[in-house]
């Protein structure tokens, strides 16, 4: 298929009570094993790559790989901009080939956030793209117990329908105890904020920082009403585990190491796929 906007499997996910996962991605390897892995588990797709990722600096040339990848496939696959740091670099990626955008203003006021989020949505409408903003600020696992047990960042129910009217944002990324890399203590996720969110909106609500939690908490969490979540660290620990073993096990070779990086990305993207319960969806 063509690679697409995820905004209409993203809709069907809200209606039905699933997830779509993103899976950021660096090199071809991975992308390799995304693409089996969908294969295998036949649901949509969000190829995800990260702003201050280095392939940036090739971005149009790598988005091209996986839009002739995509075209082999018959099931949906998207291609998006993961934390956009500015309006410019989220044009630029409209202009290498994505199908959609993150803005992530979530730093700055609400205002700014508001005003950058509209620069970006009249851009990206304008192409058929969608766009995901981030409202409250997720952080990082590595600091959690300075803010999970406070809920510092957490979304505000109160301001989400304001910003989503005043933006036309078409998924919003909220803070609800999730957080980026590995909880360094026990997580605290608010169920009870993710549903009253969720009552209030029409559009699809994403988790960032997918990685570390119980597979029976991403089944509830996505029950209570996220439709995307986004992974990397659990991929990124199973692949560089197994990158190690390769290196040390007498037969290391950059074909062996890069193979281990496609089978991590596929068995790890396989498993997210059941436990979100996008498998099947297509
Ligand atoms: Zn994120």
């Amino acid at each position: 298929m063509t690679l697409a906007s995820i905004k209409n499997e993203l809709h069907k996910a809200r209606q039905c009570g699933y997830a779509v996962p993103l899976f950021d991605v660096f090199d071809q390897h991975g992308v390799d094993g995304i693409f089996e892995a969908q294969e295998l588990e036949r649901s949509p797709v969000i190829i995800g790559i990260y702003s201050g990722a280095p392939v940036m600096q090739n971005i149009d040339a790598f988005s091209a790989y996986i839009r002739a990848r995509a075209e082999r496939t018959c099931y949906p696959v998207a291609i998006m901009l993961d934390h956009g740091t500015s309006v410019d670099q989220c044009l630029y990626a409209l202009e290498s080939g994505f199908t959609d955008v993150m803005y992530d203003g979530s730093s700055l006021t609400f205002e700014e956030n508001v005003r950058n989020t509209r620069r970006v949505v009249e851009a990206a409408h304008a192409c058929g793209a969608a766009v995901e903003a981030e409202l409250g600020h997720v952080g990082s696992g590595s600091n959690y117990g300075a803010f999970g047990g406070q809920r510092l960042g957490f979304t505000n129910p109160d301001l989400v329908a304001e910003f989503i009217d005043q933006t036309g944002v078409d998924f919003l990324a909220i803070a609800f105890g999730n957080a980026h890399g590995v909880y360094k203590s026990e997580p605290e996720i608010d169920l009870s904020l993710v549903s009253d969110i969720y009552g209030r909106v029409v559009i699809p609500l994403v988790m960032h920082g997918g990685s570390g939690l119980h597979d029976d908490l991403y089944r509830n969490i996505v029950n209570t009403g996220i439709s995307k979540i986004n992974f990397f660290t659990a991929i990124h620990n199973i692949v560089v585990e197994r990158m190690i073993e390769a290196a040390s096990s007498g037969k290391a070779s950059m074909f062996f190491i890069a193979e281990q990086i496609r089978l991590g990305y596929r068995d790890t993207c396989s498993h997210f796929f059941k436990v979100i319960s996008s498998s099947g969806r297509v």
